[in-house]
């Protein structure tokens, strides 16, 4: 079965949940402008290698900079790349691919 494209995360929207003087964003944004999105508005770029404190709403953790993307991909809005092939789910682009790539071979 074939997952289509449009259904995967760079397409579909996310709620951005990133709080601001106590007031949760709530704006729905397209998973691949997300990391505009948090750089522009909420002034996180994955350049900064200091230890944030992740403001998503209801997160306590700490991450550096550099991580907060993959963090909030993971944690807080179940960013998840399915393969094409058998609709298996990734939490990370390159291990869908490499997966994808042995999958279709298999014919499966
Ligand atoms: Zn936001
Ligand atoms: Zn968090
Ligand atoms: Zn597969």
């Amino acid at each position: 079965m074939l997952v289509r494209i449009a259904a995967s995360p760079e397409h579909r929207l996310h709620t951005c949940q990133w709080v601001d003087n106590s007031t949760s964003c709530r704006n729905d944004i397209s998973g691949r402008l997300f990391p505009a999105h948090l750089r522009d508005r909420h002034g996180i770029t994955n350049a900064d290698s200091r230890v944030l404190k992740c403001r998503w709403d209801g997160c306590r953790e700490y991450v550096a900079g550099t991580n907060m993307f993959p963090h909030i991909q993971q944690k807080h809005i179940a960013w998840v790349y399915a393969c094409y092939n058998c609709g298996m789910e990734f939490p990370r682009a390159d291990t869908r691919n490499a997966h994808f790539h042995q999958c279709r071979d298999t014919g499966n």
